[in-house]
């Protein structure tokens, strides 16, 4: 497989140098080159298997010729050691996919976990170590240090601003310890990316260290999102029904997810982006014009993106057409008080407790039928597991959220991070020590 960058679709890079490089010197996107096609029997074939079994199936079809059978079945095997439900909420009609079954209980552990794998596998190759530098405000933090620990070859640092991510996520970043180091700054999550941005272009730093990203804008992230989609049609498809999916979206990336694996052939009909107030694709939608904007910050926080990085890559999928993009998907948005009052009646209407995120995907799909009262099958993806967001959920609902067993142990663990100021010389001395 090779890949090209959006901003320059001519040239191509292997899959090594486009997994270790995350983003292209352009600043375009990387794609696959060219994307396969699969097709709808393909994905039928496979579409009942466990989800790790159709990762390795679609692995096959990408990477087969680079990496073989046994090594892709070992590395989706222990990517996905977790399944992706459907939970039925309305018979035919209304189903939630959970995506939370994974250790730091979001789905961002798919696009991690298989992403570490990749990067492990190529560094075993090359015999040389990976540093993953990442900045989080809270739950990508969380999935990739999970995801990456004790994975050989790879040390990760993450950086997450002091006091202001949740006391669950904090300990999910600082209480690992072996390869995973937490650096607790004395700033904002802007801050930590400045830093982390810096390091990047830090020729001294780059001369004797290779460095790399975990964020979300790369494509082995995405990939994998690809898999729960199919997992999902398989669990829905007796319905006989058009599929629509309905995923609650910030920085677009588990959407053009979905796309990507639409246009490998995945019979999907139809896509909705739900998203909270920060709903600059919802506006192009409906206007034609895209307009990104500074976040504004809400209760569903996971999708605070005023200015949504894999926005290129989506329209790119639709050929960079407005009618292609409208066609294929719909737009619906919630501010905080309809995403209380619609997490409060999907919990008396389903007896479904549903975190915000999830509840904004639940509604975007609810307002989809009703608008076109069409006879689909609509699965909204579940992007967190309510106890990440456990003060919320208990006040709205008025009921009693259980942290699950694996997360709960965490908190008793101490809490192991280097203390830093804002300041790029402050960590690039604290770093060295580290290396
Ligand atoms: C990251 C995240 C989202 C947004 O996903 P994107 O791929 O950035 O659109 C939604 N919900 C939760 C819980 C998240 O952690």
């Amino acid at each position: 497989m090779r890949f090209y960058s959006t901003n320059s679709p001519s040239v191509t890079v292997s899959t090594e140098q486009a997994l270790f490089q995350s983003m292209p010197a352009d600043k375009g996107l990387y794609m696959p080159a060219p994307l396969p096609y699969l097709g709808a029997d393909f994905f039928s074939a496979i579409a009942d298997q466990s989800l790790a079994d159709i990762g390795f199936a679609i692995s096959q079809a990408l990477f087969g010729d680079e990496i073989s059978k046994s090594d892709l079945e070992d590395l989706t095997h222990h990517a996905f050691p977790f399944s992706t439900p459907v939970i039925e909420l309305e018979a035919g009609k209304v189903g939630v996919l959970e995506l939370f079954h994974g250790p730091s209980l979001a789905f961002k552990d798919v696009g991690a976990r298989y992403m570490a794998g990749l990067m492990s596998y190529f560094s075993k190759q090359t015999d040389k170590e990976v540093n993953i530098l990442v900045a989080t405000s809270g739950d990508t933090g969380g999935a990739v240090a999970m995801g990456f620990h004790n994975v050989p070859g790879v040390r990760v640092s993450i950086l997450y601003p002091s006091g202001r991510v949740s006391e669950l996520q904090e300990k999910q970043l600082t209480t690992l310890g072996g390869n995973i180091q937490a650096f607790e700054v004395n700033g904002s999550f802007d801050d930590c990316q400045a830093i982390v941005k810096q390091a990047f272009v830090d020729a001294e730093l780059n001369a004797h260290l290779s460095l790399s990203s975990a964020n979300s804008i790369n494509i082995f992230r995405l990939i994998p999102q690809g898999f729960y989609y199919v997992s999902a049609f398989g669990q829905v498809r007796s319905s006989g029904k058009p599929v629509v999916f309905s995923t609650p979206s910030g920085n677009f990336g588990n959407l053009s997810a979905g796309a990507l694996v639409q246009k490998m052939g995945l019979p999907v009909s139809h896509f909705v982006a739900a998203t909270n107030l920060n709903h600059v694709v919802p506006n192009y939608l409906k206007t034609g014009d895209y307009v990104p904007k500074a976040s504004i910050a809400t209760i569903s926080n996971a999708m605070d993106v005023g200015s949504p990085s894999n926005f290129t890559r989506l329209s790119h999928l639709y050929d960079d057409r407005y009618d292609q993009f409208k066609a294929n998907v719909s737009g619906y948005f919630f501010d905080d008080d309809e995403t209380r009052a619609g997490m409060k009646r999907i919990y008396e209407t389903y007896n479904y407790v549903s975190c915000p995120h999830t509840a904004i995907g639940i509604m975007g799909l609810e307002k989809y039928l009703a608008d076109t009262k069409q006879d689909i099958t609509g699965v909204a993806l579940a992007t967190a597991h309510p106890s990440k967001f456990k003060p919320l959920v208990e006040e709205v609902l008025n009921v009693s959220v259980e942290v699950p067993d694996r997360l709960a142990e965490l908190a008793q663990r101490e809490k192991n991070s280097i203390r830093i100021s804002a300041n790029y010389a402050d960590f690039k001395e604290s770093f060295l020590q580290t290396v």
